[in-house]
């Protein structure tokens, strides 16, 4: 059986694990601060604030820009609960807007129809990691004095017409989670060029404490603090940050590998009439966090869900990125969303796949996907005289009733 995802740990981050064991320093210290530095330079911003994972940066970001009781924020519906759920923490409403159907990501049309005069900030997704349109969104976010709040969960390296992500919007929030493209374990990163932005999360970020731990206990500190504000708990540790250095030197790497097995799937599936291969566009680079395809379920006669088990059945793990969240129970009883409220998305989870893309993968572990979905495709293929027949039979009943 070849997993959904396997992350790609070797000796270098046990060793570095086994170093901050042993150094007596185990939470937020220098490791941390380098990690902080090395990362910051990697995407180009003025700062880098690490935190425990990127639910809490999303968290501190819209706190930081003012978010408060009453606002609303701009996010898809097609993304993990994270996105939506920081903007309730601060007692602000979640505006779901509909996604682009071969990209997946946010529409910018059905995000202007969204702002109101309570708007506070757009937080875009870079689903896949396929960048969104940054300029239409940045237009749209001027236009009507928005900040722009990316949850670049998905897109650690991605760039866009140029521009690294992580140095183009207000605040950018980064994921180390055990499945993304770099991981910590838990973990995430907050980058911003706004000094007054930084300044905030990074005080909020451990209790509202006007100074770091670490510098409190360092030979050089002092047992004096202030607690400005109450702040959260959401420092990363040494622990996690000695991974997130080594992981971070692979990152490229681990890149070109994932790029490497989307060319593969793209050659190998592209014939298919019963599969949209995901969007990309050469001349941004994508993550490839994740590789969604689409099934045409009219060329098809099994759904979605048997599509997944007779992939299992192939051994081959998949997955579904995401159940959109107009669609879950606790966002219909809250803010009375319906399926249907967002067509393309509704639609799209009917129809998509997330395949496996994970530098662990060998060009043997994609060749034998590529070989399962077309056998799982030609053995459920539903023919055009079939399907044309059905539909010649369906509009005789119809004449008949
Ligand atoms: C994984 C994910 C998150 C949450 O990341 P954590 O580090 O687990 O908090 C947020 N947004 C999206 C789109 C994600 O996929």
């Amino acid at each position: 059986m070849l997993p959904f995802h396997v992350p790609d740990i070797d000796e270098a981050e046990i060793g570095a694990v086994n170093d901050v064991l042993r150094s007596g320093w185990l939470t937020t210290g220098s490791r941390t601060q380098q990690f902080e530095e090395a990362f910051r330079q990697f995407v180009g911003s003025r700062h880098a604030i690490a935190v425990n994972s990127c639910t809490a940066a999303l968290h501190l970001a819209l706190e930081a820009i003012g978010v408060r009781e009453g606002d609303e924020v701009i996010v898809p519906t097609m993304t993990f609960a994270a996105t939506a759920e920081v903007v309730t923490y601060l007692r602000a409403r979640p505006v779901f807007v509909d996604c682009e159907p071969d990209t997946l990501n946010m529409a910018p049309a059905a995000v202007r129809a969204a702002v109101t005069p309570r708007t506070k900030a757009i937080v875009p997704v870079h689903f896949a990691g396929l960048p969104c349109d940054l300029d239409a969104l940045s237009a749209i976010a001027r236009q009507y004095g928005l900040r722009l709040i990316e949850d670049a969960a998905h897109a650690l390296p991605a760039r866009w017409h140029g521009r690294t992500i992580g140095a183009i919007g207000d605040v950018t929030c980064f994921s180390f989670y055990a499945t993304k493209t770099i991981t910590t374990g838990e973990g995430g990163m907050i980058t911003t060029d706004a000094d007054g932005l930084a300044q905030r999360m990074r005080l909020m970020s451990l209790h509202g404490i006007s100074r770091d731990g670490w510098k409190r206990y360092a030979a050089n500190g002092s047992w004096r603090y202030e607690i400005l504000d109450a702040g959260f708990k959401y420092n990363l540790t040494d622990i996690a940050s000695a991974i997130g250095l080594e992981q971070l030197h692979k990152a490229e790497r681990f890149r070109q590998a994932r790029q490497r097995i989307a060319d593969t799937y793209d050659h190998g599936l592209g014939d298919l009439d019963a599969i949209d291969l995901p969007a990309r566009r050469d001349a941004d680079v994508h993550a490839w966090h994740l590789y969604v395809v689409q099934l045409r379920l009219e060329g098809l006669r099994i759904g979605r869900d048997a599509f997944i088990e007779e992939l299992r059945r192939e051994g081959v793990g998949t997955s579904v990125h995401f159940i959109p969240l107009h669609m879950q129970p606790h966002y219909r009883s809250t803010f009375g969303y319906a399926a249907d409220d967002f067509p393309v998305a509704h639609a799209a989870f009917d129809r998509i796949v997330s395949l496996p893309i994970y530098s662990k993968m060998t060009a043997a572990d994609a060749a034998h996907v590529v070989g399962a979905v077309r056998r799982v495709v030609t053995a459920n293929r539903r023919t055009v005289a079939k399907a044309a027949r059905a539909a010649a039979v369906a509009a005789r009943a119809a004449e008949v009733a």
